[in-house]
């Protein structure tokens, strides 16, 4: 006898997701989540002065083309409201500040050989990302070359305009939270084709950001939770995972974690980021393989910082509130207010290089290069925020880096078929993981379907 049937390791999206599906099928199952709160990378953050609103501390977008999560949100009676996106944005490239309309499919005001640049670069991307076959992008044509190429290289090479490698430098800090330079080529292409093309995955309108969730996207994993009631234990980080056989010959698995001691179970479903899912103990040790692929896929950094306004005056001047630059630390500020527009709340990212920078200074300094990026934009009504909020998420003991994981050159080609395969009686899930909206809430979820279909099958 073991105490249930599946240890799900994670609340996270991924792992409420396996949970969910599992219990429905009449599985016993106990979620271990290492936080006093489920989410993982989505988080509320309470705005002081404004009861019951909320800035979302992490991931917060979804898109029509993201069907699995949007179901998911619609089944769990949550409701999505459009990203402010009236107006105009304003764009700094190159040492140049344009003002320019922001939906899909105007013609940005850049310099036309930027442009005809930009779009053969992206014209080609979308072209060489199809052809990676999303469940083993290890036998895509040319998979070795690409896979030993960075994407600053492939930059280099084919992009010719100062401009247009900066806004892609820009664009990809915005997928990555990580430098070209450490991208291999294989996987920017692989994950332009898992989130449905570089257009889509950087816009608003009819994009991967075209909606939000009233109340913020926690709320996605705080309902799920509250179905699974008190399958879900929390405070409960797991700290290894031991298998054998029983007398039968049948799996066992052991799950010690905090508070509370180890929970057995015949199948286990780890759902941490691969950088976490390498830090936990094994017995037996894992198999070189997949211990090597947890070594090699770093997460990416990024900090984000709220200001938040008594309204968003920015919108009066005809402006989405939408800010990129090439120049600031602040790569990409958008509009993160309410649906009702009170308070008016901007939010800016912080990516790659800039966050590891930013990440050792404090967050007095980080609040003040954020407002004054803001002034330089939008003027001196932007100079004092009602309250600042934030988060490095490099520097969360349980995530360890955002958005997700990245692969460096080299391994895809060498360690690929390492992610997904079970390890006996461990199974692997979370937003990495996944096919389709790797990387994304859409991921996530599909990953803990996935995962749970492998188990319920294993258990049959
Ligand atoms: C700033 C930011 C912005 C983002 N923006 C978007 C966006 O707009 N749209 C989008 O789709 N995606 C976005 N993402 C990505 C998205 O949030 C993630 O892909 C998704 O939430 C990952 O879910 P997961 O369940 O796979 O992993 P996680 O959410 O990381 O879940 C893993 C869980 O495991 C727990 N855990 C860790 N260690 C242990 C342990 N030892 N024992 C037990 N539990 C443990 C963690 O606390 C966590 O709850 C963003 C992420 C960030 C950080």
């Amino acid at each position: 006898m073991t105490d249930v049937d599946v240890v799900v390791v994670g609340a996270g999206v991924a792992g409420l997701t396996t949970a969910r599906q599992l219990a429905a099928e009449g599985v016993e199952v106990a979620v271990l989540e290492a936080r006093e709160r489920v989410g993982g990378r989505t988080e509320h953050g309470p705005v002081p002065g404004h009861d019951g609103v909320v800035v979302e501390l992490g991931g917060q977008w979804i898109g029509p083309s993201q069907t699995r999560i949007s179901g998911l949100v619609a089944e769990l009676g949550l409701t999505t409201f459009d990203h402010h996106d009236d107006g105009e944005l304003l764009i700094e490239l190159d040492g140049r500040r344009t003002r320019m309309p922001s939906h899909r499919g105007a013609v940005p005001r850049l310099n036309p050989l930027v442009l005809a640049d930009l779009a053969q670069a992206q014209l080609r991307l979308e072209r060489l990302a199809r052809r990676v076959p999303l469940d083993a992008p290890w036998t895509a044509a040319r998979a070795g070359a690409r896979d030993a190429r960075t994407f600053a290289s492939w930059i280099a090479a084919n992009v010719h305009t100062r401009g247009a490698r900066s806004y892609l430098r820009v664009a990809t800090e915005a997928l990555f939270a990580a430098d070209p330079r450490e991208l291999s080529l294989l996987h920017v292409l692989f994950y332009l084709h898992s989130g449905g093309g570089l257009a889509s995955m950087t816009s608003f309108d009819d994009g991967a950001q075209q909606q939000r969730i009233v109340g913020g996207a926690a709320r996605i994993a705080e309902a799920l939770a509250t179905e699974l009631g008190d399958r879900v234990q929390r405070g409960r980080a797991v700290r290894s995972i031991r298998q054998q056989r029983d007398g039968d010959g049948r799996h066992l698995v052991e799950v010690a974690a905090d508070r509370g001691g180890t929970v057995t179970a015949r199948r286990v479903v780890v759902t941490l980021p691969p950088a976490l899912a390498g830090r936990l103990r094994y017995d037996p040790p894992l198999p070189p393989g997949r211990d090597q692929l947890t070594q090699r896929l770093p997460a990416g950094s990024v900090i984000k910082l709220h200001a938040v306004y008594p309204e968003p005056f920015w919108r009066a001047d005809g402006l989405t509130g939408t800010i990129i630059s090439d120049r600031s630390p602040v790569g990409l500020v958008v509009d993160n207010s309410p649906p009702a527009a009170v308070p008016g709340i901007l939010t800016g990212f912080v990516e790659g290089r800039a966050a590891r920078l930013l990440s050792r200074r404090s967050s007095e300094d980080r609040r003040r290069l954020f407002v004054a990026a803001l002034v330089g934009h939008l003027g001196s009504e932007a100079a004092t925020p009602s309250a600042y909020l934030e988060r490095d998420w490099s520097a969360e003991e349980h995530t360890r880096g955002c958005y997700g994981a990245h692969f460096p050159t080299g391994v895809w080609t060498s360690l690929g078929p390492e992610l997904r395969a079970p390890v006996g009686a461990i199974h692997w899930a979370g937003a990495e993981t996944a096919e389709v909206g790797n990387g994304y809430l859409e991921g996530a979820a599909r990953s803990g379907d996935r995962a749970a279909a492998e188990v319920l099958a294993a258990l049959r």
